[in-house]
């Protein structure tokens, strides 16, 4: 994700494509820190300059900390780069992921390497988006490596607000929750055993789908 200063106050970043992302920080180009996390009584954290910005002027870009490529995109561009390719070479394994090459397969083994075995075990199934997103986050999580997308803000510092969801989506994010469950049953047997900072519920609470960026 990226923050460009404008007098009309828009973000920019990549363009024309659909990803589900949880927001992260900090990619491998590292600008220096114009942002600062402040806290705010009542309304949460945000983000506010450290001084005084030029219309235009970059002010973040960073890595989701995870993401995955769209139901609707799959197949059409590369799980990797997100480049949108005709010619894309699928994984052996799952046969799911797709890449435009050798080394975009390669780069994006850690992040696809358990998740290939749920995909493969839950054939004929295939988990709703923010499931296989959520998937992910939680084999991130458990890596416990260190990500520059957490620069600002760590995973674990987003909000839930589950406060202000209604009952109603409250069980949507519990059915969400005991699907990922299945999903992760080929990596994961037993979720009682995770780390308390890893709740599937509480994952779902913070994940949110961003179109065309
Ligand atoms: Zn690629
Ligand atoms: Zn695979």
């Amino acid at each position: 994700m990226a923050a460009v200063a404008s007098r009309h106050g828009r973000g920019g970043g990549r363009g024309g494509r659909t990803l589900l992302s949880a927001c992260g920080r900090g990619g491998e180009r590292m600008e220096p820190v114009v942002l600062e996390r402040f806290l705010s009584p009542g309304k949460g954290s945000g983000l506010r300059a450290r001084r005084r910005v030029r219309p235009g002027e970059l002010l973040y870009r960073a890595e989701p900390f995870a993401y995955v490529v769209t139901k609707e995109q799959l197949g059409s561009v590369c799980e990797h780069c997100l480049r949108r390719n005709e010619h894309l070479h699928r994984c052996s394994q799952c046969k799911v992921a797709k890449y435009c090459g050798k080394s975009c397969q390669k780069e994006a083994w850690l992040d696809h390497k358990q998740e290939c075995r749920c995909l493969k075990s839950s054939e004929p199934n295939f988990p709703p988006d923010s499931v296989r997103l959520a998937g992910r986050i939680v084999f991130k999580l458990l890596r416990q490596s260190v990500c520059h997308s957490e620069r600002l803000y760590s995973f674990s510092d987003l909000q839930s607000n589950i406060e202000q969801l209604s009952e109603e989506m409250k069980d949507g994010l519990r059915h969400l929750a005991h699907t990922l469950q299945l999903y992760l049953k080929a990596e994961i047997q037993d979720a009682s055993h995770l780390p308390p900072a890893i709740d599937f519920f509480q994952i779902f609470t913070k994940v949110r789908k961003v179109s065309g960026f």
